[in-house]
């Protein structure tokens, strides 16, 4: 077996950890070779020390001579700053990245990874969905190997036939079913959502994530996200892929079939499955996930998502079927929303409005390289910080 020797982008954040977590199962398996962390540095000291990374990437250089002293002896070099993320990235030893930044800041070195042609494990859906045009093409150019992380992707890759190159007339695939979990306000009156706090939208039911992706998952925009996610992944069109809500969690999601049959993915909601099924694919290793246990879940449920409830699904789909730059400015408005709501200077149900009147202010263009997309996420950011209150 060969060691597969790893860069991982975002290794302080839930992902990362979770990612370490797998790696440190199989010590025979993974040669840590870099491991990034923007603002906690205690825990990405303590990362160095124990996967003796040959490289460490921050945000500032101030943090970056704190780390710096914090590892005398370890043997790490302490790099800082967005082109040192990409430096990583793309490094001649490096086999595989781990993507798994937060948001539009992660673009850059996945798409660096990309056209480097490593395998791109990829969880940083937003990277796909501000370009997924020009990611899937540097994908494509590069040879680049591309699994994805997020555990509804990741059960539809697993649910799809082997050699699934985007052709369903010739496999006979009907569509995509996303679940959702619904998030922690499926239920809450909707006269009540005016008033959520950032802590209640970040108490998922069933996963334990970042916030930014909390807040996603409670308004749904996660989601929507995910759509467009999946449209590039699986090259399909919008009307091919569908959302269920399922409560449980236990099922990550599931393929149609012309012939009736449908095949998914079910496991506990641990996000340790799908990295490990990325990280070995396509071998198996142990996850250090529990065994689904069925008598114990009794139940699996489906509803119908409710658009009123949950604007930002709808908003999602109308920026996939604009194209172009609409994904972009639609995830950069709404990355300002969801920072606004943390912040406490936006209601949690205005978030929706902000993106649909940066979706109006930002006229739909091609967005078919690099500049373009980060001209449209700039453009955005700037429309979406007039529309907030
Ligand atoms: P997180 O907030 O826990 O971690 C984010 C990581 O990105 C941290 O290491 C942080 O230091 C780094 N980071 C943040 N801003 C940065 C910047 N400007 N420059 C460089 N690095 C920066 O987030 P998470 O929950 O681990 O999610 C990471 C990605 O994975 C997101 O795109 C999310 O949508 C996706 N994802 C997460 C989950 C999950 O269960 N957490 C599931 C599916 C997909
Ligand atoms: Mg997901």
């Amino acid at each position: 077996m060969k060691v597969q020797r790893l860069t991982i982008l975002g290794a302080t954040g839930s992902i990362g950890v979770s990612t370490l977590d797998v790696v440190a199962r199989h010590p025979d398996r993974f040669d840590v070779v870099a491991l990034t962390g923007h603002r906690r540095i205690d825990i990405l000291a303590e990362q160095c020390r124990r996967f003796k990374p040959r490289y460490a990437v921050v945000g500032s250089h101030d943090d970056a001579a704190r780390l710096a002293a914090m590892l005398a002896g370890v043997g790490t070099e302490v790099l800082a700053g967005p082109g040192a993320l990409c430096r990583v990235a793309c490094l001649p030893e490096v086999d595989a990245v781990m993507a798994a930044i937060v948001g539009a800041a992660g673009l850059p070195p996945t798409l660096a990874a990309a056209q480097a042609g490593k395998r791109v494990l990829l969880a940083n859906k937003e990277a796909l969905v501000m370009a997924g045009s020009v990611f899937m093409n540097a994908v494509k150019q590069a040879g680049a190997t591309l699994l994805p992380i997020d555990s509804e992707h990741n059960a539809v890759f697993q649910s799809l036939p082997a050699g699934f190159a985007g052709d369903y007339a010739r496999h006979g695939v009907h569509r995509i079913l996303l679940t959702a979990s619904g998030g922690p306000f499926r239920r809450t009156a909707l006269a009540d959502l005016e008033k959520v706090t950032p802590e209640q939208a970040c108490a998922h039911p069933n996963w334990s994530m970042g916030r930014k992706i909390s807040v996603d998952s409670a308004t749904m925009m996660n989601k929507g996200l995910e759509v467009i996610e999946a449209r590039w992944l699986f090259d399909a069109d919008p009307g091919q892929i569908d959302v269920v809500i399922h409560p449980q969690s236990v099922i990550h999601s599931l393929v149609q079939y012309v012939d009736g049959s449908v095949i998914a993915e079910l496991g506990n909601p641990d996000m340790r499955t799908p990295i490990a099924h990325a990280l070995a694919y396509p071998e198996r290793i142990d996850a250090g996930v529990a065994p689904l246990d069925l008598f114990a879940v009794a139940q699996l449920n489906f509803e119908r998502p409710d658009l009123e409830r949950f604007p930002c699904l709808a908003l999602a789909y109308r920026a996939l079927r604009a194209g172009g730059n609409a994904p972009a400015v639609l995830n950069a408005a709404n990355e300002v929303a969801v920072e606004a709501f943390l912040d406490g200077r936006l209601p949690f149900q205005r978030i929706a409005a902000v993106i649909a009147a940066t979706l109006d202010a930002v006229p739909v263009a091609p967005a078919d390289d690099l500049a373009a997309v980060l001209a449209a996420d700039a453009a955005a950011r700037v429309a979406a910080q007039g529309a907030l209150p």
